[in-house]
């Protein structure tokens, strides 16, 4: 589907927040790097969507009432049969109905198990007074605790991308440290352009986040995706 049919969908039934299923979808269409994702609405579905694109995979919730999906058990990593799939299902449901029993499920997300790679954040917000703005850093205890990010204004050059990836305090991680291979800094400044494009030419998306990304010594993918749209009225 073309994506801004996606962004339309969402509008018109008043909503802001795209699951992961949708924010994937639009951001793939949009040249970003994803795992292979599919929703399923029950767990026989669940089940065949995970033989189909290849175990093993992960199972989320996909609900546009949940934001941080592993907070309330709605995240199972590295299912590696049709049995651990299928009881994955049955508990993310049940983790999300008993702690919220008001959320609207529109089901459980089936993904590929990407293998581990470093974890980096993209992002995108808006500024009152500059407009959208891209961040970069690295992910986890990094970002939230160390605030140790880079910001630019969109739209940027591939100058403003290398800098962003160079100029954050934990740069040296992705150059490569002990066991880890450094990063394909290529990839990444690729994938920051790509979302500078979007964020340009997608004024109605108001709030995006690719956290994580998986930076590899050959390519990048996004695991997970969140994109929020400004409300219609404004
Ligand atoms: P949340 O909504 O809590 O941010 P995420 O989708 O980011 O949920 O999943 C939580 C963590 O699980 C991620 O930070 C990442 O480490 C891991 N993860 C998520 N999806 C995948 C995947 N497809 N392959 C491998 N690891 C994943
Ligand atoms: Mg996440």
């Amino acid at each position: 589907m073309d994506y801004k049919a996606i962004l339309e969908n969402a509008r018109a039934s008043g909503r802001t927040l795209l699951t992961e299923v949708e924010s994937k979808e639009v951001l793939a269409a949009a040249g970003i790097p994803i795992t292979t994702t599919r929703l399923a609405r029950s767990r026989d579905e669940a089940v065949a969507i995970a033989q189909d694109i290849g175990l093993p995979v992960v199972l989320k919730i996909a609900s546009t009432d949940i934001v941080h999906k592993s907070d309330v058990g709605g995240v199972k990593l590295n299912l590696t049969t049709p049995e651990e799939v299928a009881a994955a299902y049955d508990d993310i449901v049940q983790a999300v109905r008993s702690q919220y029993p008001h959320a609207s499920i529109d089901g459980v997300s089936v993904q590929t198990m990407a293998r581990p790679g470093t974890e980096v954040i993209l992002g995108m917000t808006k500024d009152p007074q500059f407009g959208p703005v891209l961040m970069f850093g690295l992910g986890g205890i990094l970002v939230e605790v160390l605030k140790d990010v880079s910001f630019r204004i969109v739209p940027i050059t591939r100058r403003d991308a290398q800098q962003m990836i160079r100029e954050i305090k934990a740069f040296p991680v992705l150059q490569g440290y002990r066991s880890l291979a450094p990063a394909d800094l290529d990839a990444l400044e690729n994938l920051l352009l790509k979302l500078s494009e979007f964020a340009d030419h997608n004024p109605e998306v108001k709030e995006l986040d690719l956290n994580p990304v998986f930076a590899y010594s050959s390519g990048a993918v996004a695991v997970d995706a969140r994109i929020i749209l400004e409300s219609p009225q404004s």
